[in-house]
């Protein structure tokens, strides 16, 4: 059986001088019309408490783009390209009225940093180059093979570099299922992960160290006289530090999740209501810097593209409940043992928080030894 899936392949781009003030063009242009777009809506919506759809605003687009052809800023901005910063404004909108966002706000121009095209129409492939309209042949470092039939071309600049990222459509076979075992996983502040079968996976100390650089760099911004150059370049450290540590982080996650998708065929996690956790203070800074969302995301791909799956329980005393015996073990957050006075259990709180989480997927009866089950009945239903 055979589906596609859509992926990004993401690329370094080498503009000339030129070619960076011509792609920096395009994307003030593509906030300006989004900025545009919206104060219409606004302004609508103020006089006559009236919706605008897409195609009143692609029709607008047309209108502005093609009014005083000579010295029009807009008319940098391929046609296509535009009507994308508009779905994505309309998105915004849509979000909004369902009440799952707030309302679209205007952008700054140095925060609007990426424009879409569709192959063909304004951007495309051409003798081992990008070709963007009103740019030119852009070098590009193939750092790997591109495969599959490209939908999208976005092209984003941040902090002075350029990248194109495609959006491919590949065929995806759908792999034998996974012979490997089934793990609960618990997702912590001390550890990274802890894993049911007594393993941890700690982010790396490097990240640590990053960090560590960033607060100084902080420190020399708000030391920084305000509009100097000295402060404008330390601003600009500053973002490069914060876009790094984002990268590490991104890469920290993809090499654990492709070391659990290998390994487990069921990997069973906390059902976590992310926005819940985010508005929550301080389990919010955790939640946020352990990249929880993130670690959901990529190991429900990379598990599925395995043959395994990810299932998602109950948090609900995880931490507390004995996975010997069930007893409920209070503890404070500091307590890193699980000491069980009912059954003699000892081990790491996480570990034993692991356990409960797989114990949970409902395949194991309380007190079986979890170490190397495997849960197959959760696979039975294709989803
Ligand atoms: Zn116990």
């Amino acid at each position: 059986m055979t589906n596609t899936v859509t992926r990004s392949y993401k690329y370094r781009l080498y503009p000339n001088q030129t070619q960076q003030k011509a792609l920096g063009d395009i994307l003030w242009a593509a906030c300006t019309l989004y900025n545009q777009a919206l104060a219409y809506r606004k302004k609508r919506w103020q006089e006559s408490r009236r919706g605008v759809t897409y195609y009143e605003q692609a029709a607008m687009w047309r209108q502005w783009r093609n009014e005083e052809p000579e010295e029009n800023p807009l008319r940098v901005l391929n046609m296509t390209a535009g009507q994308q910063v508009l779905r994505r404004l309309d998105s915004a909108y849509r979000a909004f009225v369902k009440g799952q966002r707030g309302a679209p706000r205007f952008k700054r121009v140095d925060r609007f940093n990426s424009v879409t095209y569709k192959p063909g129409d304004g951007a495309a492939i051409q003798n081992g180059r990008l070709y963007v309209q009103n740019v030119g042949l852009v070098k590009v470092r193939w750092h790997r093979q591109l495969p599959g039939v490209v939908k999208n071309i976005v092209i984003t600049g941040l902090n002075g570099r350029w990248h194109v990222c495609f959006q491919v459509e590949i065929e995806a076979v759908r792999p034998a299922l996974h012979p490997g075992p089934a793990a609960g996983v618990d997702v912590g502040i001390h550890h990274a992960l802890a894993l049911s079968n007594g393993e941890f996976v700690d982010s790396p100390r490097h990240l640590a160290k990053a960090q560590a650089r960033l607060r100084v760099l902080q420190r020399t911004v708000a030391r920084r006289k305000q509009g100097g150059r000295n402060r404008r370049k330390a601003v600009r450290q500053l973002a490069r530090q914060h876009e790094r540590i984002a990268n590490q982080r991104r890469d920290f996650w993809h090499k654990a999740t492709r070391k659990l998708a290998g390994e487990f065929s069921a990997i069973v996690i906390e059902d976590l209501d992310l926005n819940f956790m985010l508005q929550n203070g301080n389990l919010a800074r955790a939640a946020h810097d352990t990249g929880l969302g993130m670690f959901r995301d990529l190991l429900a791909y990379k598990a599925i593209e395995a043959g395994g799956e990810v299932v998602a329980v109950s948090p609900q005393n995880t931490s507390q409940m004995c996975s010997g015996c069930g007893c409920l073990v209070p503890k404070a957050l500091s307590v890193r043992i699980h000491q069980c006075d009912h059954c003699g259990l000892r081990l790491d709180r996480d570990v034993n928080a692991a356990r409960n989480i797989l114990k949970r997927a409902g395949t194991l009866p309380l007190g079986a030894n979890v170490d190397g089950y495997i849960v197959r009945s959760l696979r039975s239903s294709p989803s």
